[in-house]
């Protein structure tokens, strides 16, 4: 037996939820059933790029394993273990505002839940394992640069600290994929791939909502019980305030995630209402990016240029109007309003709060309490958009910054200086903004006496060194397309400590290259995967 043949599947979700009676993959619309049962397709040559040992251990897959054909078989659909019920999920979503109707797992195929080495239920799903019956007119498969991106950046997001999805391995499946990248009328075929994500549940707020749009109320009460008897245990009662302290708990958890992509200057890119987790975790990796120049109306993702409704800044009111479509699915199950009104006014508390704990550790202060700290941190962000800024750099180098009160200190901000694009443009009073910041926020340290080696430590554990900036992921998917996967090992090497000095990968400590601005898969990219 090998030590893949020993995971221990436990299917809670196909277990205790209604299914679609009928079976494959023909499009359709399912009524009254939470998943459909449907097998991943075959695929033609199998062949492992990259794993992640830290979620292998998680599982119980021991390290050679991972090296066997049968992973690679296993993980890209070819064979299914005993002991799996290979399913899509029914769900629907508001997409870009507009409620969208049934949606589903198009492209992805759940595998079954393991029970992993703390006895802790993860579900496995490929995504991109061909065709179910919420496929539409899509193909359900996924190609390598967009599964290299879904597969790097969920790993360096658990490693930044940030609720994720994790991803267990990426297999490229030796058959051609059709795709029109930028929708401009130029489909191309590209090599195709198989990321294995996995979660506790992938649950969304959609799953909740298609039922509630149907008036279905019992399979919506059935779902509902089941998530928050299997995910929120601690919530249950015997009557409706289970709902609304769901609600609450999933407030709390969204504004928590919102905080950590401000705080790492993440983009998801489609906060669609199918693309929220009810775990809080970062879930559905497309068309996300990450600010290199703090910029908060960017986005990288070109179906939403014009509208930029899902732009870094934009993030936390998205999240918060989700929430509401979150609790109008779950109004049937309660019967009143106010209850659902204050759990949502919960997420609001709750995000200020988390917020101003983040910007003072992102600032090396203990708190925003003091008003001088609270305009420090508004100063901060007016600064990091008076010139082209880049985020990860600014903040790190902030922490370098002389506090000593030497009035030779004439030009405090050097270090930060070091995170501007192009200095040499530079105005007078733009440089000085930069050293006025630098020495109202050494005389605030000054005061507060806190040992620098404490701030510097918070401050290094809040500001990450090294993210995935998106032309990183780009370099590796191009070297990716032509057979050589080096990068990728060398990128998922390096999110690993994305807080530690990594003296050896200095380079990736650098603003973004001229040629990145405007490339496509750097700065822009489209929900085509
Ligand atoms: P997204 O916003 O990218 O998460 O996708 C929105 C919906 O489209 C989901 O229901 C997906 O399952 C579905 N979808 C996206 N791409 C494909 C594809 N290639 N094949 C089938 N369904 C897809
Ligand atoms: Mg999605």
């Amino acid at each position: 037996m090998t030590l893949l043949q020993k995971l221990r599947f436990d299917n809670r979700f196909t277990g205790s939820l209604p299914s679609d009676d009928v079976g494959g993959s023909v499009p359709r619309q399912v009524n009254g059933a939470c998943f459909s049962r449907v097998a991943p397709a075959n695929v033609a040559n199998p062949a492992l790029v990259s794993h992640s040992s830290e979620v292998a251990e998680l599982l119980g897959i021991s390290p050679e394993a991972v090296y066997d054909q049968s992973f690679a078989d296993v993980m890209s659909g070819n064979r299914l273990l005993e002991g799996m019920d290979s399913h899509a999920m029914c769900y629907g979503g508001h997409q870009f505002g507009n409620w969208a109707g049934q949606l589903g797992d198009g492209r992805a195929i759940a595998l079954g839940e393991v029970l992993d080495v703390n006895g802790d239920h993860q579900m496995l799903q490929l995504k991109g394992a061909g065709p179910t019956p919420y496929s539409r007119s899509a193909d359900g498969l996924a190609v390598l640069r967009s599964s290299v991106r879904e597969f790097l950046c969920s790993e360096a997001m658990h490693h930044l600290g940030v609720p994720t999805t994790r991803a267990l391995s990426l297999v490229t499946t030796g058959d051609k994929v059709v795709r029109d990248m930028l929708y401009n009328g130029n489909p191309q075929p590209e090599p195709g791939a198989i990321v294995c994500r996995v979660a506790p549940s992938f649950v969304r707020f959609g799953n909740f909502e298609i039922f509630a749009s149907r008036g279905d109320h019992e399979t919506l009460r059935t779902l509902a019980d089941f998530v928050v008897e299997s995910e929120f245990p601690h919530l249950n009662s015997p009557n409706a305030d289970k709902y609304v302290a769901l609600l609450r708990e999933v407030c709390e958890r969204t504004a928590e995630m919102v905080v950590h992509w401000l705080r790492i200057g993440f983009v998801h890119g489609v906060m669609n209402t199918d693309n929220m987790s009810i775990l809080g975790l970062t879930i559905d990796y497309g068309p996300y990016g990450w600010l290199d120049n703090y910029d908060p109306h960017w986005t990288p993702n070109t179906t939403d240029a014009q509208q930029r409704r899902y732009r870094f800044g934009n993030q936390p009111s998205v999240a918060h109007w989700n929430l509401l479509q979150l609790a109008n699915a779950l109004y049937p199950l309660v019967g009143e309003v106010e209850p659902l009104e204050e759990a949502l006014e919960h997420y609001s508390q709750h995000f200020e709060k988390s917020w101003s704990t983040m910007m003072a550790a992102k600032l090396g202060l203990p708190s925003l309490a003091d008003p001088r700290d609270s305009e420090l941190a508004e100063s901060v962000l007016t600064l990091l958009q008076s010139v082209e800024t880049d985020m990860t750099i600014f903040w790190r180098e902030l922490a370098n910054v002389d506090c000593s009160g030497s009035s030779e200190l004439l030009e405090r901000g050097s270090p930060l200086l070091r995170a501007v694009y192009n200095v040499n443009a530079m105005t007078v009073e733009q440089s000085k903004a930069f050293h006025d910041f630098a020495d109202g926020w050494a005389i605030r340290q000054r005061d507060l006496n806190v040992p620098i080696g404490e701030r510097t430590t918070l401050m290094n554990q809040t500001n990450p060194k090294y993210v995935l900036r998106n032309y990183m992921a780009q370099l590796a998917i191009d070297e990716a397309e032509q057979g050589d996967f080096g990068l990728i090992a060398e990128l998922l090497e390096l999110v690993r400590s994305p807080y530690a000095d990594q003296p050896d990968k200095e380079r990736f400590y650098s603003l973004r290259p001229e040629w990145a601005r405007t490339r496509v898969g750097c700065s822009q990219l489209s929900c085509s995967s």
